[in-house]
């Protein structure tokens, strides 16, 4: 999706929400909440043509703590 190809349909036209206002804040509109303590930042990434979205953990720290703190899967 980040190079801008839908992994889905192969659609060129990705629309990026990484720079939405509002998608963190008091109402956690676009977060996963990672640990009691912490919410992960989500940059999201919509399909114009079938409307698959990914997201991403926006933030290297939050990755960082998910990677301390959720269990790997085998
Ligand atoms: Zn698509």
């Amino acid at each position: 999706m980040k190079s801008g190809t839908c992994p889905l349909c192969g659609a060129k036209e990705i629309y990026s929400g990484a720079d939405v206002s509002g998608k963190s804040g008091m109402h956690y509109s676009n977060t996963i909440p990672v640990s009691a303590f912490c919410a992960a930042v989500l940059d999201n990434y919509v399909c114009g043509q079938c409307g698959y979205v990914q997201s991403f953990i926006a933030k290297e720290k939050h990755l960082a703590t998910i990677k301390k703190k959720w269990p790997l899967v085998f």
